[in-house]
């Protein structure tokens, strides 16, 4: 018998099912299938919600559940069954659109963290058996927050996209990308040693750094990779995810845009750095930060004109932790703004409580980082430092670094000639170490450069450092710019800088950064 019902739900008339194959369950359509159900129906057992995939009478799929209860004659001879089935494609569809949203990430349609921890756990488990090494990669945006906040978060998913499709193009078969969350991305490559892996890691960066079309901005961004190597950094998916993820940090602290393998060093780094990072939370709020001041040097006259504003964390167990320790972990983590804001206001007060003491008026110089730069209210809160300590603005001098400058050109004009209406001075700080574009240069209200320590090592010895300085100082004549050669350590460097003309100078030849104290001694010298 063929009901009603199954007529509706295939579309086949009783007619057409009766003595013929059963084109529901027929060793003709399904063998395999057939012939197990079949045994374990010969065998007495009854058959309950075996789910199969059909075709109705017009071609068009089905999902099924099928029951079949044996009928048995009066001598236990199977006489015959029951078969039960039902239309279970709405619920097949439901399981299929929770598994893709329990496995893919909506936003980018990649592999989401399960499904990638799943990949790795089976490649593990056939490389035990093959032997072959496996690569995971950790890649993490550098920047992409403030691309997000400034952009917005609409630019935000069309650049993270943007980005998975160039990853996509990367890999090969039977590699996965998967998306972690947020900007980070996790890439599973088994049969891959360190070679292969450096290469994928390699054409990544090149590929994600050409530029995108956002909105009808030009955007550049670049991935910081880390790399770990089953079996050799890890033999199971936490650890090999955890040190991909600590190398990709030790990318970042090394400048961005490049990939590192993990190595066991790391692991001392992250903990010295999560220790680190917690202290310097509290550090603020404990008083720990010194400023030390540098006197600046007029050379002809020998005379100290004004100090450049250092950082000092005295911490009461590591002792004095340099600046360029933690000014870098201030900058992640978003202390700098505070810090900072600190520090100006600190010195600023410095300032003027010398010159209230009526010796004769310095400029104090005061470092900015790149975060601090790009902060919107910076200008404000600067504003609002000169009224609140009463220091004449042409008394403060801000430093900032040529790649902090040249990040976004039209903005660090604005910026700089908002902060130079306020009536301060603006150096550009360690100049010919970044991208020393000239041409822009030009076009930033600055008063001073300030030649990095580096050119000035070997400026007696060195010609190539030497034709560096000079053309330095030329074109910062011809700007009309101040010029300050840092890291002054010999009567040398010096007498070159003079033959050169250089008007400033600052170093251990003349000071070391120097306490308050310190500085107000030779203020009474002078
Ligand atoms: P910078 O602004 O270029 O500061 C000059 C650095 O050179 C200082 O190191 C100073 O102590 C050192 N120096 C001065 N004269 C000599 C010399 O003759 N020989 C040698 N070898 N070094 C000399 P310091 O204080 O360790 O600061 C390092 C960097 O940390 C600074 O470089 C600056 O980029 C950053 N920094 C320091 N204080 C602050 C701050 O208050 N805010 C911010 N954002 N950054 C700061
Ligand atoms: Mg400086
Ligand atoms: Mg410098």
């Amino acid at each position: 018998m063929w009901n009603p019902a199954a007529e509706k739900l295939l579309g086949w008339q009783e007619e057409e099912v009766l003595n013929q194959p059963n084109p529901l369950f027929s060793e003709d359509t399904n063998a395999d299938e057939f012939m197990k159900l079949l045994g374990l129906l010969l065998q007495g057992n009854a058959l309950t919600d075996i789910e199969m995939k059909r075709v109705r009478k017009d071609g068009t799929p089905i999902d099924l559940s099928l029951s079949i209860t044996l009928l048995y004659d009066k001598q236990g001879d199977i006489r015959g069954g029951v078969a039960l089935f039902a239309d279970i494609t709405k619920r097949k569809q439901a399981e299929q659109m929770i598994k893709k949203m329990a496995y893919f990430d909506s936003l980018t349609d990649l592999p989401n963290r399960t499904l990638f921890y799943d990949r790795l756990t089976q490649a593990i488990s056939q490389t035990k058996r093959t032997k072959k090494p496996i690569a995971v990669l950790f890649l993490d945006l550098d920047r992409f927050k403030i691309i997000n906040d400034s952009l917005g978060h609409t630019a935000g998913d069309q650049l993270l996209r943007e980005v998975s499709k160039r990853l996509l193009t990367c890999i090969r078969e039977g590699d996965t990308v998967s998306r972690q969350g947020g900007d980070e991305f996790t890439i599973l490559l088994p049969n891959t040693n360190h070679l292969g892996a450096a290469t994928v890691a390699r054409r990544m960066i090149s590929l994600i750094s050409q530029p995108m079309e956002l909105n009808g901005h030009e955007i550049l961004v670049t991935p910081s990779i880390g790399i770990s190597m089953y079996p050799e950094h890890g033999e199971d998916v936490e650890s090999l995810l955890k040190n991909a993820d600590t190398a990709m940090y030790h990318a970042k602290d090394l400048g961005k845009n490049n990939f590192q393998f993990y190595t066991s060093k790391l692991d001392q780094k992250v903990l010295e750095r999560l220790t680190l990072e917690n202290e310097l939370r509290k550090a603020l709020e404990r008083k720990e930060f010194v400023l030390h001041y540098q006197p600046l040097i007029q050379i002809n006259s020998n005379k100290m004109i004004g100090v450049e504003a250092l950082i000092r964390w005295q911490h009461p167990l590591l002792g004095i932790i340099s600046p360029t320790r933690f000014i870098p972990l201030a900058e992640e983590t978003g202390l700098i703004v505070p810090i900072g804001e600190w520090i100006l206001h600190s010195a600023c007060a410095q300032n003027k409580a010398w010159q209230d003491q009526g010796y004769p008026p310095l400029k104090v110089s005061v470092n900015l980082s790149g975060r601090q730069f790009k902060e919107p209210d910076l200008v404000h809160t600067i504003a609002d430092i000169l009224d609140k300590t009463g220091l004449d603005p042409q008394y403060l001098e801000l430093e900032i670094t040529e790649n902090i400058s040249m990040n976004d050109v039209n903005f660090t004009i604005q910026a700089l000639q908002e902060l130079k209406a306020l009536g301060l001075k603006i150096s550009i700080d360690d100049f010919g170490t970044g991208y020393s574009s000239l041409n822009y240069l030009k076009k930033f209200p600055i008063d001073t450069l300030k030649i990095d320590q580096s050119f000035v090592r070997d400026i007696h010895t060195d010609r190539d450092d030497a034709a560096i300085v000079k053309a330095i100082m030329a074109m910062a004549f011809s700007l009309d710019l101040n010029v300050i050669a840092e890291g002054v350590e010999t009567i040398e460097q010096l007498l070159f800088l003079t033959k050169q003309n250089c008007p400033e100078a600052q170093g251990y030849y003349f000071n070391k950064p120097l306490t308050p104290d310190e500085v107000l001694n030779l203020l009474k010298e002078i």
